[in-house]
């Protein structure tokens, strides 16, 4: 007899569930003789999490920029052989996740630009909300574009002021003036490696030192990938410019209100690392925690959807006294390029990418652990899967708020018609997905996870909608589609 339950999921049905990752940018400036392809290759793998449809790496060879990008995962792009080419002393490297439609090789990124003072390369996590008029007003001048990302525009303002100021500075400012959204970004010129973090820091990004040299990185875990030791974040509104071994730094929007991603912290963020000085893992355990004192039941397993909600189930059960153990195994080599099981087979369950295991599950009361629940589709099949493996009950526990709004800034959180929790109560939704009970952390708690770091405040819109900065309707394709 089978000792699995299984569940099959269609890729739009996961797609419409699991919350997308942002992009992962990455650099590394001249002050050592490193094999920088090969250094930001190591980082970009560390960052790949946060993107993997398309990536791209750009070096400097004296003054020469030039690059490799492709769709696929870091390791599928990029060969010894592509490596062994891009020679230089300085590189940048991009991870990017985008929605359907803009997932295409022109939009991968660094973009490479040819503009007054030279060439630059520029990688880009985060959305504008203002890509879409500030693309219309530079079409209207004259402007062409070669690609459908707002990161293009950035590059095409950069550009423009760059015509108008002789000063880097001048003219970063200037755009950053004129640019609006998230945007953690990395930027190469000849003789300069520069990262800037948007005003109301909504994308996370750090400074790293390995030898005589600085990184940047959208997360720490891809510091310590390539050795090297955490400096500091970015801060928000901040310029940095490395240059001639040199870290200079401009600050810049100091009134904008610290509007970080809570996300980062609930999923986004890879759990070893650190942003604005909290670890991401004790955010996730503070939130199982929490949620252990806000929503108690008596049960005899807590268990988390994997991976997604294994940290804070590991809290929930330390605070509830309730023992953690593997009900849930996940097949760990269904990738991208999964071929979809046909309807036969779908029926005859066969287990593709999560199975029960009913050995631990029998006959017991399961306090269930994910991070989210967007549609409610994956949470019901995953209720039900339990259910069949001889779960006596399935109690569900959500370490976040009820999603009830899209998110503007980078992440691909369905349009609201599709949000279960924005059309339907907390008994409502219990009911659709069939578990026992429901409870979701409560925003105030939520707030209390980023263990540390008691002065950051966090962007928190897509459970309250109330957003930092005025966003476009969500019929505005382009802010919603080209997304990074
Ligand atoms: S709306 Fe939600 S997902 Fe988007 S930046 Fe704010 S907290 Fe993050």
């Amino acid at each position: 007899m089978n000792d699995y339950e299984s569940v099959i999921f269609s890729a739009s049905e996961e797609t419409a569930e699991t919350l997308r990752e942002a992009c992962g940018v990455f650099g590394v400036s001249n002050g050592d003789t490193f094999d920088v392809a090969r250094l930001t290759y190591f980082g970009l793998y560390a960052l790949q999490h946060r993107g993997q449809e398309s990536c791209g790496i750009a070096v400097n060879n004296d003054g020469d920029i030039s690059g490799h990008k492709g769709m696929g995962l870091v390791s599928e792009v990029f060969t010894e052989k592509v490596l062994d080419r891009l020679e230089g002393k300085m590189a940048i490297g991009h991870t990017r996740y985008s929605t359907t439609g803009a997932n295409s090789l022109e939009n991968a990124q660094p973009l490479i630009v040819n503009y007054k003072a030279g060439r630059l390369a520029l990688a880009h996590n985060g959305n504008l909300v203002n890509a879409s008029k500030i693309r219309h007003d530079l079409e209207d001048q004259g402007a062409i574009f070669q690609t459908a990302t707002d990161s293009e525009v950035i590059a095409n303002l950069i550009s423009r002021y760059g015509l108008k100021y002789d000063n880097l500075i001048e003219v970063l400012k200037r755009t950053m003036d004129v640019i609006q959204g998230s945007y953690a970004l990395v930027i190469m010129t000849p003789r300069r490696l520069i990262g800037i973090r948007d005003p109301w820091g909504l994308r996370p990004l750090c400074i790293g030192k390995l030898q005589n040299s600085f990184i940047l990185a959208s997360e720490t875990c891809a510091l310590d990938a390539v050795g090297a030791s955490f400096l500091r974040d970015v801060a928000p509104g901040e310029i940095v410019i490395i240059e001639d071994g040199q870290l200079k730094s401009v600050q810049t929007h100091l009134n904008k209100p610290h509007n970080l991603c809570i996300f980062e912290h609930i999923y986004f963020a890879r759990p070893d690392s650190f942003i604005d000085g909290a670890s991401i893992y004790r955010s996730r355990l503070e939130a199982g925690r929490l949620l252990a004192i806000e929503h108690p039941v008596e049960a005899d397993l807590v268990v988390g959807v994997p991976d997604s909600g294994l940290t804070a189930a590991i809290g929930y059960s330390r605070q509830s006294g309730i023992p953690y153990g593997d009900a849930l195994i996940k097949n760990r080599y269904v990738g991208r390029t999964f071929i979809q099981p046909h309807q036969k087979m779908r029926e005859k369950s066969v287990n593709i990418k999560l199975n029960a295991l009913r050995s631990e599950i029998e006959g017991k009361r399961i306090v269930l652990i994910d991070d989210s629940i967007v549609r409610g589709t994956t949470t019901k099949k995953i209720v039900q899967m339990l259910k069949n493996a001889g779960a006596k009950e399935v109690h569900m526990r959500i370490s976040s708020p009820p999603v009830k709004h899209p998110c503007f800034f980078g992440i691909d959180i369905a349009s609201r018609d599709l949000l279960i929790a924005a059309h339907h109560s907390v008994e409502e939704i219990r009911d659709i997905i069939g578990a026992d009970s429901l409870g979701y952390l409560s925003t105030e708690h939520l707030l209390q996870t980023p263990v540390g770091a008691p002065e950051n405040s966090f962007c928190r819109a897509c459970f309250t909608g109330q957003y930092p900065m005025a966003v476009p309707d969500e019929g505005d394709k382009f802010a919603l589609d080209n997304k990074c």
